[in-house]
């Protein structure tokens, strides 16, 4: 079905365009119409009065005709209306926030809910995360699977909520989707630990629940998907601050900051960055052009091919978000995941975009309008993710990154390992040194050792010789 190339409008792309067409911009599309119209309303009233006064009727059917021309240009200005979001799919951050309060109550023997607020420099953030483990006796927790996922990092990016609360019912009370029977995900569920964050940007997102619908930032501007730490605040040719300021140093805002914390804490195997602008599923790096190398890049690469085959019909663009896309990013949430956090499959899934928006219609562009397509995008994304979490545990059980039962074989993964390594990586350089200070030693004692025996031997050869001369001498007197 082609859907990569139908939807290979990037995020970005369409941001670009926004920002070029009508963005720097944006204030003067949404000023533009009335006042053009208003100018052709003005102008043709002075030219009416003008034509009035002529004499000549010729000079005034072609100022009447002018007066058309000018309205019809300032017609064709004006920019296809902007979609409101329609209250009536979506659910405001606060009704979402109930209804997830609500599900964990209904299961808590599944469900679990966690406030954790930060702030820095005056601003504050609050983040909710979810968490779900089912837990059986006969599996063991140390031998589960741990599953980070985040949803609206961009705050005009709604869809991505819904599908998180749509994914939390799947998990924990519709047994079907789209009529199709879940029950052979439900052994498969026992092994996993999943916490999600269904509004990582709670603040950006009240901010577009207020009308800023072109806004993926957070509440004091900055975007959280360049203020991680690697390839950090690097700025590409076409760098705009208004989709994304970096912030004013690496985990400045708060919002990144928990789910840093987030992320040493629980130690995922499996990291989600849910996005939408496209129908992607991406792999490290975004900052470049390339995916990492080795076995851990295989690992990754095959988990979402066996996804976009089984269940894409391999429709979707798959790769690096730096090569796939076309252009890069730095600074983002997946690359420190891998980099620096050491999470073995590390994702940015883009989950629907619309290319026939017009650019500065950023709910629509970035989000489904009609009820048709709002339930087929979250049916179709939440069998994703059950598809994901059963190819990622085969996966890290093949590649023994988790173990198939008892807790001495759990091989965890994330900071304290990266920590461990780095100290590892210390002694190692500190042994060759060692190791290189006690060579020189040795070649030191060889050295004197040699120049001893040297001197022992110089001194043998001289006594040898002057008592041959004493007895050559010798020799003489005697003959
Ligand atoms: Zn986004």
């Amino acid at each position: 079905m082609k859907q990569t190339n139908k939807h290979y409008v990037s995020e970005k792309e369409n941001d670009k365009q926004r920002q070029t067409e009508s963005g720097r911009g944006r204030q003067r599309a949404r000023v533009s119409p009335p006042t053009s119209l208003r100018e052709a309303g003005a102008k043709g009233k002075e030219r009416g009065s003008a034509m009035a006064a002529s004499p000549l009727p010729f000079l005034l059917r072609l100022r009447a005709l002018t007066l058309a021309l000018t309205v019809v240009a300032a017609a064709g200005k004006i920019p296809a209306s902007r979609t409101p979001i329609s209250r009536d799919l979506y659910h405001s951050s606060d009704s979402l926030l109930l209804e997830i309060k609500d599900l964990v109550a209904r299961h808590s023997e599944k469900l679990s809910m966690d406030t954790i607020r930060a702030s820095n420099k005056g601003y504050s953030a609050e983040l909710f995360v979810v968490t779900f483990n089912h837990v059986k006796e006969s599996v063991d927790n140390g031998s589960k699977v741990h599953v980070l996922l985040s949803f609206g990092q961009h705050g005009r990016e709604l869809i991505t909520s819904e599908v998180a609360l749509r994914l939390l019912y799947v998990l924990t009370e519709k047994h079907k989707i789209a009529g199709v029977d879940l029950s052979s995900f439900e052994k498969m569920l026992e092994n996993l630990v999943i916490k999600m964050v269904p509004m990582e940007n709670l603040n950006g997102r009240k901010r577009v629940e207020a009308g800023e619908l072109c806004d993926r930032r957070n509440g004091r501007g900055v975007d959280l998907n360049r203020n991680w730490s690697v390839d950090w605040g690097k700025k590409e040719k076409d760098y705009d601050p208004y989709e994304e300021n970096p912030g004013f140093a690496p985990f400045s805002e708060p919002e990144a900051q928990i789910m840093r914390e987030l992320a040493r804490s629980f130690k995922p195997h499996i990291w989600v960055n849910i996005h939408s602008g496209m129908e992607a599923l991406f792999m490290p790096y975004d900052h470049k052009n390339t995916t990492p190398n080795g076995a851990s890049a295989h690992l990754m690469r095959s988990v979402l091919e066996n996804l976009n085959r089984r269940h894409f019909q391999d429709s979707c663009l798959v790769g690096s978000g730096g090569g796939a896309v076309g252009y890069f990013a730095h600074g983002t949430t997946t690359d420190y995941m891998y980099d620096i956090g050491k999470v073995p499959m590390p994702f940015t899934f883009e989950i629907y975009g619309d290319e026939t928006a017009s650019n500065n219609d950023c709910f629509k562009m970035f989000n489904p309008v009609d009820k048709t397509t709002f339930d087929r995008v979250i049916n179709k994304w939440c069998m994703a993710f059950l598809i994901l979490f059963e190819e990622g545990l085969r996966n890290l059980r093949d590649a023994q990154l988790v173990s198939q039962g008892p807790l001495d074989n759990w091989v965890p993964i994330g900071g304290d390992i990266v920590e461990q390594s780095v100290a590892r990586k210390i002694g190692r350089e500190r042994r060759k040194l060692e190791g290189l200070d006690l060579g020189m030693q040795e070649l030191r004692t060889y050295f004197r050792l040699f120049m001893l025996s040297t001197f022992l031997l110089m001194f043998m050869f001289c006594t040898r010789i002057s008592s041959n001369r004493q007895r050559d001498s010798g020799n003489i007197f005697s003959t």
